[in-house]
């Protein structure tokens, strides 16, 4: 079924340009191949613009993570023009202008689409069956989502076109939908967690017409395909605003829709100690980020879906089983649920399901389960785990000394008889002296390896 008003028809684009001047953006600021892409396709005759996150997050004056092109040139016309060029996409195709590891994606105007996600998705039910046909730069602009994402760099004169009062928006840090914002969440309900991301990642406030229709759209999300759920998880969560996102998908009312069971789980502890120690664990990745350290999704699910492991073990025990097999059940009953909204493959669920199995193992101190445990390839994120459990009670404070002293000085702290086997990787001073004290130690063996 094909939308029979599509949304461009309900917003009348009006063109304000806004000259460098007034905008200041510098292509200094800009990636030198979307120059390049955006002067090659110039020099061939077309139109040729950065438009999306990079020419917002630009005026904002952070640093974009990747630039887009929107051009009047078909994918084809495109491949003409560069051979470092692959289209990809089957119901809509885009041209990939790639230079070593940067990839500058080059779309054609289009009308009346969906969301860049488009090809991925099937689509089902009452929603828009996306139409991908090419447009004017005025159809492109009006279905975009917010009105800052929709402001175009022009390289022929260096201004910022604006179609739907997106520059103002931008200037007054708010997220505005473009068109009527049920039309355009029932159109695509992942607009509505963009709405939370964007929130968070910019730090802008969400206009009322658009957050308003939220809380009641929420249960729309069910209907959207559990992998881009996943993707979007993961970019609301590993960007390095996770705490933000979190406390905006509380307030538009998307927690359930998005982590139904932990959502139960949060309204339910009264004491609220599992919020913070949740709150805790996403302002942790934050910092990861900051830092430019790792951050897993195994790790950052186990954060996000611990409420609801607590309170499905809890049950469990309720009903008498076995406190082993309790937490078995929980973790398997706990991600099959969740996968079911959020596709969570098993490379993230099966490192987060051991994460939560290992905590009741930081209670055992025989030196033997201690050493057994230091081994364990999740010690480490299973520790750091132990430690964030601290934010919502400090009824472990003791092991995570325990833990934490025997990982730093093992022989201090269990007897130097079981050290044997670790001697070698003791020492942490300079890295290079164990490894000389192990070549003098084996030089009169004199045996070949
Ligand atoms: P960021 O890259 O910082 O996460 P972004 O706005 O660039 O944010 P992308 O997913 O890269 O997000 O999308 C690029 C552009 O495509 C957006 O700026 C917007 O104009 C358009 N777009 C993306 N998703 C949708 C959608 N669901 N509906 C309508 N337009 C969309
Ligand atoms: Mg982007």
């Amino acid at each position: 079924m094909i939308d029979p008003i599509p949304t461009s028809a309900l917003v009348i684009p009006e063109l304000r340009s806004v000259p460098r001047d007034v905008h200041g953006l510098s292509r200094r600021q800009m990636s030198q191949n979307a120059l390049r892409v955006l002067y090659r396709l110039r020099e061939g005759g077309f139109a040729a613009y950065l438009v999306g996150g990079a020419v917002r997050d630009l005026l904002v004056g952070g640093a974009p993570k990747d630039f887009d092109v929107a051009t009047d040139a078909t994918p084809e016309q495109v491949k003409v023009l560069f051979r470092n060029c692959r289209l990809i996409g089957r119901r809509f195709r885009l041209a990939h202008v790639v230079y070593g590891r940067e990839i500058i994606e080059v779309a054609t105007f289009r009308a009346n689409g969906g969301d860049d996600d488009g090809d991925r998705q099937t689509d089902d039910g009452g929603r828009l069956l996306r139409d991908n046909i090419y447009g004017s730069i005025e159809d492109d602009a009006v279905r975009r989502d917010f009105t800052v994402n929709a402001l175009y760099y022009a390289i022929e004169d260096f201004s910022v076109r604006d179609y739907v009062g997106g520059y103002a928006d931008v200037q007054a840090r708010v997220l505005r939908l473009i068109g009527d914002p049920e039309t355009r969440y029932r159109e695509d309900p992942v607009r509505m967690l963009r709405a939370a991301r964007l929130a968070a990642k910019l730090g802008f406030s969400i206009e009322a017409g658009t957050a308003a229709p939220v809380p009641a759209l929420a249960h729309l999300l069910a209907e959207a395909s559990p992998a881009r759920l996943f993707e979007e998880t993961l970019k609301l969560f590993l960007s390095g605003h996770a705490a933000a996102s979190f406390e905006w998908l509380e307030q538009l009312g998307l927690l359930p829709a998005l982590l139904p069971e932990t959502a139960q789980a949060l309204a339910s502890n009264k004491s609220g100690a599992l919020r913070r120690m949740l709150l805790q664990g996403l302002q942790n990745t934050d910092a990861r980020v900051a830092n430019d350290e790792p951050v897993s999704p195994a790790f950052l699910y186990a954060v996000l879906l611990w409420p609801a492991y607590c309170r499905a073990l809890a049950q469990l025990q309720a009903q008498g089983v076995h406190p082993a097999e309790a937490q078995r059940r929980a973790a398997d009953r706990v991600t099959l649920h969740q996968v079911g909204r959020t596709a969570l493959p098993r490379r993230f669920s099966l490192p987060m399901q051991e994460i939560w199995l290992l905590q009741p193992r930081f209670t055992q101190r025989q030196r033997k389960r201690v050493l057994r445990l230091l081994a364990h390839p999740r010690f480490r994120a299973a520790f750091d785990f132990l430690a964030l459990r601290l934010s919502a009670s400090d009824a472990h404070a003791d092991d995570v000394s325990f833990w934490r002293d025997v990982q730093l000085e093992p022989a201090a702290v269990l007897a130097a008889g079981e050290l044997q086997a670790a001697e070698g990787e003791a020492g942490e001073g300079d890295g290079s002296a164990p490894r000389k004290r192990r070549r003098r130690r084996r030089a009169p063996a004199g045996a070949p390896a």
